[in-house]
């Protein structure tokens, strides 16, 4: 596989062009500075009046109202929540968008699943960072980048990828590496990484792990020190060294541990077995009706996972410990505190 960087990328290709960034939340506002740094001419589409829209002007963005944007724009990158992405498109986007514009993505859902079936004439192609969005922006910030996939749908002009590929390097993904794919494989693989490993996954282990220690009769804080805030430490080493590199690291006690008892926590064949059921819910498109009929009925099991997993304890006692440590604030969202 092909693996693009900054020397493969020509930033020719999106400097001159007019790009409108639809939303400024966790992708959006990564995009829009990244975008706006790198010298590209980047206006934001907006609701009139929102949070969203006074934060971007704060930031020194021209903020528009999105039917505004996407008629200046030569290139409308997509960056609201999914769930919204097909009425507004209907409604505010096509009807605006130049003959012959380039329509872009973060994630391959609604054009994959349907939802938006764009217009012939359009250029069609996705940039998917692979991490969240204030990773994006700060990773940027101090010259490296966050790692994406690219992907073209539609290649009306027949310069969709070279395109694509700039609008990559603008954002920083092309310092960290630059994979091309299709929309079905990001969107799946994207929702499957998700559900089994990055998020529900991880956020399962964690908390199993966490009731364990404090159910047992251990010191919360104690608790929420061990198998909370120490997944980062370990998570950094992976990250910049392996899972070989990471073993390296840990005590020789620890590793031993790993080898012999990892598996009693996680049972790898029946994990296995369970993940494969998920990644056939996404393959079927069975999670995207689910998901999609969710949001018809105004998103009522998201509202109630909120409510239930943010009164978990695990909640209280983390708040209380982290807010004695002032360094992690600078990389915290302001608005989760
Ligand atoms: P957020 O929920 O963080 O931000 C959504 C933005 O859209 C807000 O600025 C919100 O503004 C605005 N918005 C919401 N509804 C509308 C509307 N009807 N009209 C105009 N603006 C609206 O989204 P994310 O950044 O999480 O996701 C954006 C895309 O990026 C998705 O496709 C997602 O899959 C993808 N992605 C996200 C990642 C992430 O890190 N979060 C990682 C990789 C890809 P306001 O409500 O203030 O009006
Ligand atoms: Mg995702
Ligand atoms: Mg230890």
């Amino acid at each position: 596989m092909k693996i693009y960087y900054e020397h493969d990328a020509d930033l020719g290709f999106i400097q001159g062009k007019k790009v409108a960034v639809l939303g400024f939340g966790s992708q959006g506002h990564a995009h829009a500075l990244n975008l706006r740094d790198s010298g590209v001419d980047v206006r934001v589409g907006l609701r009139p009046g929102s949070r969203s829209a006074a934060r971007a002007e704060a930031a020194g963005l021209r903020a528009l109202p999105t039917p505004e944007a996407v008629r200046e724009a030569d290139v409308v990158m997509v960056l609201l929540p999914d769930e919204t992405q097909g009425k507004v498109y209907r409604e505010e986007i096509e009807p605006n968008l130049k003959e012959g514009a380039a329509l872009a993505f973060a994630h391959g859902f609604n054009v994959h699943f349907g939802q938006i079936r764009p217009r012939r004439d359009l250029d069609v192609w996705m940039v998917a960072p692979k991490g969240p969005g204030h990773l994006v922006r700060s990773e940027y910030q101090r010259g490296s980048g966050v790692p994406a996939l690219v992907a073209v749908h539609q290649d009306a002009s027949g310069s969709a990828f070279p395109t694509a590929l700039a609008y990559a390097k603008a954002i920083g993904a092309a310092r960290a590496g630059v994979i091309p794919t299709t929309f079905k494989d990001e969107t799946e693989t994207d929702l499957f990484g998700e559900q089994a490993v990055l998020c529900g996954g991880l956020t399962r282990l964690i908390q199993a792990g966490f009731e364990t220690l404090v159910e047992a009769g251990y010191p919360p804080e104690m608790a929420y020190f061990e198998t909370v805030h120490e997944v980062k430490l370990i998570v950094d080493l992976i990250y910049e060294a392996g899972l070989r590199g990471m073993r390296y690291s840990i005590s020789n006690t620890a590793e031993y541990g790993d080898y012999t008892r990892g598996d009693l926590a996680v049972p790898l064949e029946e994990t296995k077995r369970r993940m494969r059921e998920i990644l056939r819910q996404v393959q079927t498109g069975e999670f995207a009706r689910e998901w999609m009929l969710e949001n018809q009925a105004g998103q009522p099991v998201l509202e109630a996972g909120r409510k239930r997993w943010g009164a978990h304890p695990i909640e209280e006692v983390g708040a209380r410990l982290r807010a004695m440590m002032p360094f992690l604030r600078a990389r915290v969202l302001e608005e989760v505190g």
